[in-house]
């Protein structure tokens, strides 16, 4: 049950940090997931030059970074490949990496990124509120979300596709073969709202968490019989637990990964637009991808651009 590990571990995560930090030096001093450790932790993170980037002139977020010195980012923290905090605190992932690039080619130390993890049904809020001052996190642009937040990007492109029991085969059909099923996502993400919308089982067979990993706990349990979100997601929680689960592979929707920005800040999505261009074509883009989510097996290369 190395899986129950990580999903506790994953759980636990922010307990286990405060234990470590209140000075135990002991590895791992049980709980969280012993042996299991090493393989979830985090490697090395990507090197960014931070250039001595001029001012974006207009925006009212830049001028507040620069003001307090560094930036105050939102991600995840348990979508592994993706936004991770492992045992140790530290913070890896492609969407890390992408929020790291972000911060280096504003001219701020990526090391001092503040994060915050903000669950999928609280992004909105928090970059309207000005809590964060932009958000990496599995994010798709949709229009619905552009009337609250703006969005540079796609810098990713996923698909809504089926976690199951790795024995269970009865939903290989992929969205067609739900009903009946007990299906399990993120409150206010776009795949639960899909499931909603398009019936694809019966609202008393639909649960809602904060994250997805308390849903692969439900998996695991046999309380739900399926984890519905993006293909990118579900193959990072599968490879943790490859004797256990399994991703059907059908993916059902484009889900366009944006960087989630204030509003009204257009100055900073025409910045933030212009460090992914440049990104995809000087190789950076290719390079922190394939050190992180390239490694759940898929190649990929850099989306066109969404510039509104
Ligand atoms: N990409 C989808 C969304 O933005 C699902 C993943 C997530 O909840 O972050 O809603």
């Amino acid at each position: 049950m190395r899986m129950r590990n990580l999903v506790a571990s994953l759980g636990v995560a922010a307990l286990a940090l405060t234990v470590a930090a209140c000075g135990s030096d002991e590895p791992d001093a049980g709980g969280g997931g012993g042996g299991n450790a090493a393989s979830d932790a985090c490697g090395d993170l990507h090197k960014f030059d931070t250039a001595a980037a001029a001012d974006v002139a207009g925006s009212a977020t830049y001028t507040k970074i620069k003001t307090r010195g560094n930036p105050v980012v939102g991600v995840k923290a348990d979508q592994p490949n993706l936004g991770y905090k492992d045992a140790d605190g530290k913070r890896c992932g492609f969407d890390i990496e992408v929020a790291r690039m972000v911060a280096a080619n504003l001219g701020f130390d990526p090391e001092k990124i503040e994060y915050k993890e903000i669950p999928s049904a609280n992004r909105e809020t928090a970059l309207a509120g000005g809590e964060i001052d932009y958000y990496v996190g599995t994010y798709s642009i949709t229009d619905k979300r552009k009337t609250q937040v703006g969005f540079a990007g796609p810098y990713f492109i996923a698909g809504q596709d089926l976690l199951v029991r790795k024995s269970d085969t009865s939903m290989d059909g992929g969205k067609t073969a739900l009903k009946g099923k007990k299906v399990c996502s993120a409150t206010g993400s776009t795949p639960i709202q899909r499931v909603k919308d398009e019936q694809l089982t019966e609202a008393s067979n639909i649960s809602e968490f904060k994250t997805y990993s308390e849903c692969v706990s439900q998996l695991l349990d046999s309380k739900v019989d399926t984890v519905t979100t993006d293909d990118a997601i579900l193959k990072g929680y599968a490879a943790t637990a490859p004797d256990e689960l399994r991703v059907v592979g059908k993916p059902f929707s484009t889900e366009k990964y944006g960087i989630g920005l204030p509003l009204a800040d257009k100055a900073l999505r025409d910045k933030v637009n212009t460090i992914l261009e440049t990104s995809a074509t000087d190789g950076t883009w290719k390079a922190i991808y394939d050190e992180t989510l390239g490694k759940s097996g898929s190649d990929s290369t850099p989306p066109p651009l969404e510039k509104y």
